[in-house]
């Protein structure tokens, strides 16, 4: 395949804009569909889920559009070393969203003549619309089919039933919802504060993970909301680990409450035996030791999925 020209007519990319709705709105001027531009333009067989992750393709992308190689790379989502690189920092892959297509129908609506689909809505951590506060959807309110990215020709159609998502209710997020998610978007960005020391030396990755693990024990005795340590947990973890080591203090007296009430332990317990191994280590190890700073490293040592390499590696205890 030759280098592809730039088109005579293109569009003007919107602040926050995804690959994907960028190469979606390019296609009618090549005059082609969405698919073929990826497949005859982009040489992207592999359809729009992978578009962002290809930086091939996005340059392509960039390279018909006339748009410049950096701004096209701010919005890719490339394979980092133990995730993706989005924004400014690396996440794990359970953070992001390829094959479903989010959404927040008022927006689109307000978009007018020009609606898009939004780089942030991508990330699974963020289950609203970050000026709006609009809940993200990710199945039509029609047809109940999930939105992704084949058999469209535009951003606002299920590609079911062809519904336009722009005719949905919408639905908001409470404020200090929004608020929490705004925050995580500025960790991602690297404009909020810095994290603790001890955090803020951790890969990016470990530290998504230490949200969600903080989240996950937190939440998990009033509501029980939080089944298992999640990426849309995560908002409220990221306030955890800015109180750091008060908030892990608060976390075990609280899990310690819960024990002596014989609620939560147990039957914990017996969902992640099946599972999580670790998670059971770290629950036993919550009744039987008592809670000095050396221990708590301990502890941590063995949450979900900050592995013993990272822990190693910044000189942190694992016992065994
Ligand atoms: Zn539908």
């Amino acid at each position: 395949m030759g280098k592809p020209r730039q088109l005579l007519k293109s569009i003007e990319p919107r602040a926050d804009e995804s690959v994907q709705s960028i190469a979606m709105r390019l296609a009618p001027r090549a005059l082609v569909t969405p698919n073929e531009l990826l497949r005859y333009g982009l040489g992207l067989s592999a359809g729009f889920p992978s578009l962002p992750t290809d930086v091939k393709a996005v340059l392509r992308l960039g390279e018909l559009g006339g748009f410049a190689p950096t701004e096209m790379m701010s919005r890719a989502i490339l394979p980092g070393r133990l995730g993706y690189m989005v924004l400014e920092r690396e996440v794990p892959a359970n953070w992001l969203s390829f094959a479903v297509r989010r959404v927040a129908p008022s927006v689109l609506r307000d978009d007018k003549d020009t609606p898009f689909h939004r780089l942030s809505w991508q990330l699974t951590a963020l289950d609203c619309d970050l000026a709006s506060g609009e809940a993200l959807v990710h199945r039509c309110p029609s047809c109940g089919a999930l939105l992704t990215w084949s058999k469209i020709e535009t951003v606002v159609t299920c590609g079911c039933c062809r519904f336009d998502i722009r005719n949905a209710a919408s639905r908001y997020v409470p404020a200090d919802r929004l608020s929490l998610a705004r925050r995580l978007y500025q960790f991602l960005l690297r404009s909020g504060p810095p994290l603790p020391e001890s955090f803020d030396r951790l890969d990016d990755v470990t530290a998504c993970y230490a949200m969600e693990w903080f989240a996950y024990f937190r939440n998990c005795g009033g509501s029980g909301k939080a089944l298992c340590p999640s990426a849309q947990n995560a908002v409220f973890g990221l306030e955890d680990l800015y109180s750091w080591p008060d908030s892990f203090d608060s976390a075990l007296f609280e899990l310690e409450d819960l024990g002596k009430s014989g609620y939560g332990y147990g039957r914990k317990c017996d969902i992640f035996s099946t599972s999580q191994g670790r998670n059971v280590l770290l629950i036993r190890r919550l009744n039987h030791d008592a809670c000095s700073s050396s221990r708590k490293i301990r502890l941590l040592g063995h949450a979900p999925r900050i592995s013993s390499y990272e822990m190693y590696r910044l000189g942190w205890t694992v016992s065994a």
